[in-house]
């Protein structure tokens, strides 16, 4: 190990931060999970994790990322076809890995600077929960047999495009939401933390829904008559928005979710100060 002095405390937690970031990010560039601008994004957003807030945060952000690239391996073909309508790719460029976890960065940093990285705990535990929550109920609500709902309108909506709900996409956050909070208690599954990570994951996605469905820029091809969240349609055409705030894409309305997920368990932390083991 590095021994590192009280003065170069910091610096010398930086540099193992950015190693262990580093590496995580080149593996998930090797695995196919991210693209070259997304690796250098992963690398921005892991060192203040890795580097301030120790293992718990480590072990959460690796679950995250590591939990959510292998769901987008599941049922591949149909989501393929998918494509077509959300504006993504399987590799994450770096607007999609700021906007998963910028706000989880952001509290590795207020940690760091206020050096109470227990009191900002629950804002990262709650981005990330939001982020994960977001993330399994796309990838595994897109496998539903049942065709999405608006969660505004309640009209059904095409697969793939925000703003739609299902059943199955709705578990799906709750589970994964419940799955940060069990890593993010390490080892010793604490109630506290599964129910802190489901509400705030199940917040986090539900105004990610909602923003998706209200605000989000839709395009429509001119020449295909299709709804999509692309700027170029698939087949080859510049769409014209439709409806919504046309800058406000997929990205905006993640980071929105990740934010609502960090104000609901520090809200909720906050509401029960009898904090166990
Ligand atoms: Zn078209």
């Amino acid at each position: 190990m590095v021994r590192v002095g009280r003065t170069g405390g910091l610096l010398g937690r930086a540099v193992l931060g950015a190693g262990a970031a580093g590496a995580v990010a080149v593996a998930g560039w090797w695995r196919g999970a991210l693209t070259a601008d997304g690796t250098a994004a992963a690398v921005a957003v892991g060192t203040p994790v890795f580097a301030v807030g120790g293992g718990r945060w480590a072990a959460v952000l690796v679950g995250f990322f590591t939990l959510s690239s292998a769901l987008s391996q599941v049922g591949r073909e149909r989501k393929a076809a998918m494509a077509a309508v959300a504006n993504k790719g399987s590799r994450r460029d770096a607007g999609q890995v700021l906007a998963n976890g910028g706000v989880a960065a952001g509290a590795a940093v207020v940690a760091g600077i206020t050096g109470k990285p227990e009191a900002a705990f629950p804002a990262f535990l709650g981005a990330m929960a939001a982020a994960t929550s977001d993330t399994w109920a796309t990838e595994i609500g897109l496998l539903s047999r049942r065709p999405p709902r608006s969660i505004v309108t309640w009209r059904q909506v095409r697969p793939g495009l925000s703003g739609g709900v299902t059943p199955l996409g709705l578990a799906a956050a709750a589970a994964g939401g419940a799955t940060i909070g069990l890593i993010g208690s390490l080892g010793r599954p604490r109630r506290e933390l599964v129910a802190l990570g489901t509400l705030a994951g199940l917040a986090g996605s539900l105004a990610d829904s909602v923003a998706g469905a209200t605000v989000q820029g839709v395009y429509r091809c001119p020449r295909c008559g299709e709804e999509t969240e692309r700027r170029v349609h698939s087949c080859g055409t510049p769409t014209i928005p439709a409806r919504g705030v046309a800058w406000i894409d997929n990205d905006v309305v993640n980071l929105i979710g990740s934010a609502v997920g960090a104000i609901t368990a520090l809200v909720l932390a906050r509401r029960r100060p009898g904090r166990r083991g």
